[in-house]
């Protein structure tokens, strides 16, 4: 992905076989597709901050940087906790990333790029067979399915194992549904804009008052009057808010902006990233991606978990890129909610 530009995801169902770990994918849900197979992130380093829950996967982006040859793989994932509680405006307690980085010669994949036909690689860490995080627990009776924590194993044995035990069982699936988010490809694709000439005071003024009248404006904040929008458009926290509807307006169904080193769209001029910790390795870490709320809608938390609710999740990785084997870095998830006015 070039620099220079802002790079949108756009969320297409697809053949779980293009997710799988050895294609590399960006993808949304279902079980992480793992850069490096070992030592996978533990059981403890992927916990809720706030309630000690496992965390569950969210999403991963895929994104070498080109200039360094110990990212000549490169992905970033996002974990979050399902507990509604651990949810709190601007809060990124309930949310872990984590960075992983090989170099073209690396101890799990070709160094040639992968076709459909590429194998699975043999080695790794063994896996949860719940959600798919590193599981070091296993089942004591038949010693073949394993597990990040008690709770995931007692959801395995309801759901199944129970009956299966002592069975051959290691190709058994687990109905993970309840568990993980529905799974997806993530497309990366190039944000057109269409060139904007200056535009006069007045202009901008009717534009503005034509978007407040038009349907566009209920359905981009359907909980909003459009008294309640030109209220807003006069406070300058809201110009901010105004700016990211107008700049979504493009490309509706972004669900990701990508732009390394680069500056996020945010959503509120209240509450801004100026507080962001340095990686462990000394350095600043930079913006790299955010996610959008328009993937809210695409996870089913509507439905199941009413709080699970952000205006942006900015993801900020070290700006060095530091390099540390086979082992996960962890990188600082920032998230941010529409200002208490709206
Ligand atoms: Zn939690
Ligand atoms: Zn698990
Ligand atoms: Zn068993
Ligand atoms: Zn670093």
């Amino acid at each position: 992905m070039a620099e220079s530009h802002v790079d949108l995801g756009f969320i297409e169902k697809t053949e779980p076989s293009k997710l799988t770990c050895q294609q590399f994918p960006s993808k949304v849900g279902g079980k992480p597709a793992w850069l490096s197979l070992s030592p996978l992130p533990s059981p403890n380093q992927l916990q809720c901050s706030k309630c000690s829950a496992e965390c569950i996967f969210l999403l991963q982006v895929y994104a070498p940087v080109e200039e360094d040859e110990n990212a000549f793989h490169r992905t970033v994932f996002v974990f979050l906790c399902k507990n509604p509680d651990c949810h709190q405006p601007n809060s990124q307690d309930p949310f872990v990333v984590v960075r992983s980085q090989l170099p073209r010669d690396n101890d799990f994949y070709s160094s040639e790029p992968p076709t459909p036909m590429t194998p699975a690689p043999t080695k790794g860490d063994k896996l949860c067979v719940v959600c798919g995080i590193s599981g070091p627990k296993c089942c004591a009776k038949c010693h073949s399915r394993s597990y990040c924590s008690k709770e995931h194993q007692t959801i395995d044995w309801k759901t199944g194992h129970k009956k299966n035990c002592s069975e051959s069982c290691e190709d058994m699936t687990t109905d993970s549904s309840q568990i993980l988010f529905p799974e997806y490809e993530l497309q990366i694709e190039e944000e057109e804009l269409e060139k904007e000439e200056e535009k006069s005071e007045a202009e901008k003024k009717d534009e503005l008052r034509s978007f407040l009248d038009s349907d566009k404006a209920n359905s981009l904040l359907p909980d909003c009057s459009p008294g309640d929008l030109e209220k807003m458009s006069n406070q300058s926290t809201d110009k901010v808010f105004l700016k990211f509807r107008k700049r979504l307006e493009h490309a509706p169904d972004q669900v990701l902006r990508y732009e390394r080193g680069g500056n996020p769209l945010l959503v509120s001029g209240e509450n801004k990233p100026d507080d962001i910790p340095k990686c462990t390795c000394g350095a600043e870490r930079q913006y790299e991606f955010q996610v959008m709320p328009q993937l809210l809608s695409h996870l089913g938390v509507d439905r199941m978990e009413a709080s699970i609710d952000w205006g942006t999740l900015c993801v900020y990785t070290c700006s060095k890129n530091c390099y540390h084997g086979n082992q996960y870095q962890q990188e600082f998830l920032w998230r941010q909610d529409y200002s208490n006015q709206v």
